[in-house]
């Protein structure tokens, strides 16, 4: 358990001119689930490794529990670390994996209970207690994620840290893994620092979210607070899924009303939107109007802001219809539909060529000025106005990239060094005789 501090932390890898992370700060309560989500290669894994110690700190100051860890070796500075490509030795049992770290442990040296204790402990939370005397081959993907999982659990740790720990699932049990992360955390009970490029991941997991975008922060803030208040277009647009639509349009007001309008129609805009433009005193502009897709609902023709669109392609989820839309004026939009109360007349009419009529309301309504991208209603003090380099203008997230991993592999140089240098592990093993009583010990669990 410890706070985490990153301070003014910068990366410039050697041969690059350009620095990969800029001035990021961030304070990280005792306990926190903090997740860094971001498109591929915006510089998620690079803070985590300054942070673990496997990468060097180029400038600013990393603090663990109040001291600067900048110089201290992965091994001091008492964190535990998961990565995607979780590296098991194939030729140790499962309990061998788990052990693994404690064996490497000097000063005192872990007695035998003490290991028995806490591997049996981590596999019994981790519900594989029995496969702990099989190899890693004899499992399959999600088990083997756990014994990595386990294998970090087990030392302690003041940080856990864990890099897109399930990237090389495959979506259902990642969906599993996720959930039980959960659960593991809140038994764990200690600060964690988790990367991952999937926003489902992120608005599931976090306490709070970090977004970044090529090596800078974008928005912090908890998972609600980044749906309901994206401070630019392009956290509004990576958080949510499927993405935000977003309309180029005016923003006018009469009277002490605003009004948009989209597609030729004008709505005006509603409740607490409408109230905070007013008490804000923004300007009429040009603007990009934001609504979800999900905040886009069915109505009958004529109903008030409601407007036609043609269906192009509906697809079906099962539980919702992802209809992709064209306004009147050809403007294209992506409309959440859930499924369950629309008659068998409603559902035969989704289908690719006819017309519906939908409407989105005022506290739907998101604004951003078509300069900057700013959201007008938010503060937005995680940009640096001082740097005109900061990347906020929107581009489209990337998409996912494939996992590029053997399943079954010696552990990476990377996370050698965390695990203190592993080359010492055949010195450090334990005699044969104690393995053997060990193994025995795990067979009768
Ligand atoms: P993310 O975790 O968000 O996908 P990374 O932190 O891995 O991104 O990488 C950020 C950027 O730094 C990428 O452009 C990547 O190519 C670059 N990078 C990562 N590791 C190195 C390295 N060892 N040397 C040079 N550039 C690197």
């Amino acid at each position: 358990m410890a706070t985490v501090k990153l301070t003014n932390v910068k990366k410039i890898y050697p041969g690059s001119v350009n620095a990969t992370v800029h001035d990021f700060n961030l304070d990280i309560a005792d306990k926190e689930f903090i997740v860094f989500v971001g498109p591929s290669g915006c510089g998620k894994s690079t803070t985590l490794r300054m942070v673990a110690g496997l990468e060097d700190i180029s400038g600013g100051t990393v603090e663990i529990d109040g001291e600067v860890v900048n110089d201290l070796q992965p091994k001091d500075r008492h964190i535990s670390m998961v990565f995607q490509n979780y590296a098991l030795y194939p030729h140790l049992t499962v309990y061998e994996n788990i052990a693994f770290p404690l064996r490497l442990q000097k000063n005192p040296k872990m007695s035998q209970d003490e290991i028995y204790e806490r591997v049996t402990n981590a596999a019994q939370i981790l519900g594989i207690t029995q496969y702990l005397t099989r190899k890693p081959k004899a499992l399959s993907g999600g088990q083997r994620q756990r014994v990595a999982i386990g294998r970090a659990m087990v030392k302690d740790c003041k940080v856990f840290l864990m890099d897109e720990p399930l990237s090389n699932l495959d979506a259902k049990l990642r969906n599993q893994m996720r959930a039980e992360i959960i659960l593991l955390r809140k038994r764990i009970n200690t600060t964690f620092i988790y990367v991952t490029h999937d926003q489902t991941e992120a608005m599931t997991l976090g306490d709070r979210i970090v977004c970044m975008k090529d090596g800078y922060i974008m928005q912090v803030g908890t998972p609600t607070e980044l749906f309901d208040w994206p401070a630019n277009l392009f956290v509004a647009q990576f958080i949510g899924a499927p993405m935000m639509n977003t309309i180029k349009t005016e923003l006018t007001k009469e009277g002490n009303k605003y009004y948009v309008s989209p597609f030729g129609y004008k709505l005006e805009v509603t409740g607490d939107k409408g109230k905070l433009l007013n008490d804000r005193k923004v300007e009429p502009k040009e603007i990009y109007l934001g609504v979800r897709p999900e905040h886009v609902t069915l109505v009958k023709e004529g109903a008030k802001n409601g407007f036609p669109v043609t269906i192009l392609v509906n697809e079906m989820m099962g539980s919702e219809y992802h209809l992709h839309v064209q306004t009147e004026d050809g403007t294209k939009l992506v409309v959440r539909i859930p499924t369950i109360n629309l008659s068998e007349e409603e559902r035969a009419k989704m289908v690719a060529g006819e017309v519906i009529h939908v409407a989105f309301e005022g506290k739907a309504m998101h604004f951003f000025d078509i300069e900057t991208e700013y959201n007008l209603l938010t503060d937005n003090q995680y940009h640096a106005e001082d740097d005109p380099e900061t990347p906020i203008k929107s581009n489209e997230a990337e998409s996912e990239l494939p996992a590029e991993t053997s399943p079954v592999e010696e552990p990476k140089a990377e996370e050698k060094a965390e695990e203190a240098k592993p080359e010492e592990a055949s010195k450090e093993e334990a005699p044969a005789e104690e393995k053997k009583e060990e193994k025995e010990e795990a067979k009768k669990e």
